[in-house]
């Protein structure tokens, strides 16, 4: 390779050295060659090389082994954990190094046991010692703690509280002879700094940005006992929050060091552009679009990347989505937890542990033989004999497994007993050797299950005498990035989903950045966390100066968000796209506001014939007691459209409601407030937008701008009920909000709440129904609407409002626009009602759920399970 004349300086440095560069600008090729020029010089043996995590330095290892020549003992090309566990095990120090699942547990473990005695241990935070989240908080903190040295800032109560625990969490660290991240560095840097330590006569530190200020610390002493020292990184991805970007390679390098900056890039930009899918769950079809685009023109999948920002949320979408059509993903990517079988495994782990409601998952997994219809018939039976659905004497079979795991949990391992469960009910996925290789479904279950049993054995042997207890603890532990002492499976080749910071190091031909939104990428916050880690002294804040205002740390945000979106953007070779799906109101992403935009093109799917659905088997009806219990509103969208109906009620799909119906939810309820009657809120706008602040909460939604949206138009949508309705409004005249009914119609019940119930001058009342949506219907349609049907029929029945006087006026009222839509009542109106009611329930009954090609669609999360809908085609007919 020709080095330039910048990276034969890196080669021929003879004494402390900070190298900084972009993505391609050659500063690892330069490492590799330095590392050559000095093994031809001197032993291998005394060249020291870290790389950020094990896969790198197996990468960089790989290469120079290419061209080395001559013997060697040892070759110490490894991660900073590594070689601090090497120094620490040299030294006679054997203790196990926790991963952060298990750290977490223990810190778990301990705050539970401190419960009793919170308020002497925890004088000002006890009130919070046994919520999950402190528990997450703590277990961050006290890392952060150890890592910047243990120094406290003055008068800060919270981390004084949190150093008492930190001693007493080193304590039970000791006593299981175990180490956690930071515990283990420091020890490293105890036996390096020793007056005869002299192992290494050359250190040399790829993305050294990546290093934690621990760390940093490590290799500085190296440095000093070594003849020279190189490090190497690039400050521009640096995404810690709570340390400046260059911190840590000043930390490693600490002054006097020469510097030097590699500026030449080696590669061309890559073509950059982005697409905007119509819908959240278009994206990753488009996703598969661009993929599928650069393999017909000849990249391999293993030179392509979808790198997300969440990849336990975003990243399984993706991967189901490539499934779909047929890419191969690494299997690094798909991890083993996301296989179904890996999750039903574990939920017979959690049914022994003692949660009755893991069951019902086992039940619907593949490791049960039993269709939806069957599971929900043996619920129904449990719930008529009165008995718990695991006492039902269909599964005796399983019960029977449950128990005797249950018996032998405290003495073997969680990984025989998941190799138990797989034994017992997944055999038959293993292929007789006569009958050839199995199919592609159950050799990925399998390779799965395999490495499920693996990962468990591992935990395993690190943990002593951890029992099925401690596993099930350590599955609530909060998703992280892997640990990077850890080997992860060698990957098949396939498209590598991953986080953008896992792909810190590694570059491909084609990669899609996913989820481009703002909220996400990037993902702006000013907040304080509980343990500040921007108040202890270190290298975030200088000594003495004062904390970060709020706006200084959305600032600071900002900038670490560019960051990372820059480690994500320099990781292609060739092709860079960004892609986006947003839903109504989500704002695509300012990094890439200004790139050009492809059309998102959705990728062909081989339909195959549409299945013919059986009827129902079986003797037992779905409703065997022909009795509904409907809402106005699952009558509204039965009648809008039965597909949906029976998605959204019957098989509660989605029930999760989105940030609109969370704006409606908000609206009411402060409607319900103001005007409800015999309060003694003061009829004026201030009060009413007092009453709104007070009511107000952020968890509406996710995302800060989406926040921000919701207030806004939730104000303006209040300031317009009260410009036009509200202060014209004699609250006496107000009978009810938000009354509850419950009515009969014929053998069923329906039930619902009226949003406002108000007198007539002539001794009647008016029913009032608030729509806090964009989209009115029109005049006619009004005349049919079901809901208001329903509460004129309510409000005929319902002994409370009955007692009122009947309805004189059925209103509609859209508050965003303060129109109204009225319903005339004719003198058989509750008699039509009722039979449109009757005449519905029989089609439920009797399951009749068609999609509705005259339904709103646009409002439906199912367009992916609907054969109208394009993106529902695979399940449709040809
Ligand atoms: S997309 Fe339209 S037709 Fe399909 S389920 Fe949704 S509302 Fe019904």
């Amino acid at each position: 390779v020709d080095l330039t004349a910048a990276q034969q300086q890196v080669v021929g440095h003879g004494g402390r050295l900070r190298v900084t560069g972009g993505a391609a600008t050659g500063k690892s090729t330069a490492l590799r060659a330095r590392y050559l020029s000095l093994a031809t010089a001197g032993p291998a043996s005394r060249i020291l090389a870290i790389s950020r995590d094990r896969t790198a330095s197996t990468a960089f290892r790989d290469e120079i082994l290419v061209d080395l020549r001559g013997g060697f003992d040892a070759l110490p090309i490894t991660t900073v954990f590594g070689v601090a566990h090497d120094l620490v095990s040299r030294a006679g120090d054997d203790r196990r190094l926790l991963g952060h699942r298990e750290q977490w547990t223990l810190v778990e473990r301990l705050l539970a046991a401190e419960e009793v005695d919170a308020p002497s241990l925890w004088p000002t935070l006890h009130p919070f010692v046994g919520r999950r989240a402190f528990v997450d908080e703590v277990a961050r903190a006290v890392l952060v703690l150890r890592e910047t040295g243990g120094r406290l800032p003055a008068g800060d109560e919270r981390w004084a509280e949190l150093a008492s625990f930190e001693a007493r969490y080193r304590a039970a660290l000791d006593e299981r002879g175990a180490v956690d991240g930071p515990g283990l560095v420091a020890r490293a840097a105890e036996v390096a700094g020793a007056a005869d330590f002299d192992r290494f006569d050359h250190v040399l530190v790829d993305d050294g940005h990546d290093l934690s200020l621990a760390a940093g610390r490590l290799v500085a002493l190296l440095g000093e006992r070594a003849s020279t020292v190189v490090v190497a990184g690039d400050p521009e991805v640096a995404t810690r929050p709570d340390l400046d970007p260059a911190a840590c390679l000043s930390v490693a390098t600490p002054d006097p060091a020469d510097s030097l900056v590699l500026d030449t890039r080696f590669a061309p930009a890559p073509d950059e552009f982005r697409i905007v899918a119509r819908h959240p769950s278009v994206e990753p079809e488009a996703i598969a679009a661009v993929l599928l685009e650069s393999a017909a023109a000849g990249v391999d999948w293993g030179d392509m990347a979808v790198l997300v920002r969440s990849p336990a949320q975003r990243g399984r979408a993706v991967v189901r989505a490539l499934a779909r059509h047929g890419i191969p993903v690494s299997t690094s990517a798909s991890r083993p937890a996301d296989e179904p079988v890996v999750r039903a495994i574990v939920d017979v782990l959690r049914w022994v542990g003692g949660d009755e409601l893991a069951l019902e998952r086992v039940l619907s997994s593949p490791l049960s033989d039993l269709d939806a219809v069957a599971v929900r018939r043996l619920q129904r039976e449990a719930k008529v004999e009165g008995i718990s659905l695991s006492e039902h004497a269909e599964l005796a079979s399983l019960r029977q497994l449950r128990d005797d795991l249950a018996t032998r949990a405290d003495r073997d391992t969680p990984a025989r007993l998941a190799y138990s469960v797989y034994r017992r009910l997944m055999s038959h996925l293993v292929t007789e050797p006569d009958n050839g290789a199995g199919s592609d479904a159950a050799n990925r279950a399998l390779d799965a299950v395999v490495a499920l049993v693996d990962g468990l054995s591992r935990w395993s042997d690190r943990q002593p005498g951890a029992r099925l207890e401690d596993y099930l603890a350590s599955l609530d532990a909060p998703e992280a990035e892997p640990d990077p002492w850890r080997t992860s499976a060698r990957s098949q080749p396939g498209v590598t989903v991953t986080s953008i910071q896992a792909a810190t190091g590694r570059r491909w031909h084609t990669v899609v950045v996913a989820g481009c939104l703002e909220g996400e990428l990037p993902r702006v916050s000013g907040f304080i966390p509980f343990f500040d880690p921007l108040a202890l002294p270190g290298a975030g804040r200088a000594d003495g100066a004062s904390r970060p205002t709020v706006a200084e740390r959305r600032a600071r945000s900002l900038a670490v968000e560019r960051r990372r979106f820059h480690l994500a953007r320099t990781r292609a070779t060739a092709r860079l796209v960004a892609s986006a799906g947003p839903e109504p109101k989500d704002i695509v992403s300012r990094f890439v506001e200004r790139w050009p935009e492809r059309e998102a093109v959705l990728p062909a799917v081989e339909v195959s014939p549409a299945p013919h659905l059986l009827a129902t088997p079986g003797v037992t009806p779905v409703f065997p007691d022909s009795l509904l219990r409907l809402s106005a509103s699952q009558l509204n969208t039965y009648e809008d459209c039965g597909l949906k109906y029976a998605y959204s009620y019957g098989l509660r799909v989605r029930d999760e409601g989105n940030v609109w119906s969370g704006l409606g939810t908000y609206v009411h309820d402060v409607l319900e407030r103001f005007l409800q009657p015999g309060n003694d809120i003061d009829h004026s706008l201030e009060a009413l937008r007092i009453l709104a602040n007070e009511r107000w909460s952020d968890d509406i939604a996710t995302y800060r701008p989406q926040r921000e949206e919701l207030r806004r138009q939730s104000l303006e949508i209040l300031d317009a009920w009260w410009e036009s309705e509200g202060q014209h409004l004699d609250r006496s005249t107000v009978v009810a909000v938000e009354h509850a009914f419950d009515i009969e119609i014929g053998p069923h019940r329906i039930r619902g709440k009226i949003d406002r119930v108000d007198r007539t001058p002539d001794g009647r009342i008016e029913i009032v129904d608030y729509k806090t949506g964009k989209k009115e219907i029109s005049d006619d349609a009004a005349v049919d609407d079901l809901q208001l049907a329903t509460y004129h029929l309510a409000a005929e029945r319902d002994p409370k409002l009955s007692a009122e006087g009947s309805p004189d006026r059925l209103r509609l009222l859209y508050l965003r626009s303060m129109h109204s839509r009225e319903q005339p009542i004719t003198d058989d109106h509750a008699v039509r009602t009722e039979a449109r009611i009757l005449a519905m329930a029989e089609q439920i009954l009797t399951e009749q759920f068609q999609p509705s090609v005259s339904a709103d669609c646009d409002h439906c999360d199912f367009h992916r399970l609907c054969p109208l809908q394009p993106e529902g085609r695979e399940v449709g007919a040809v």
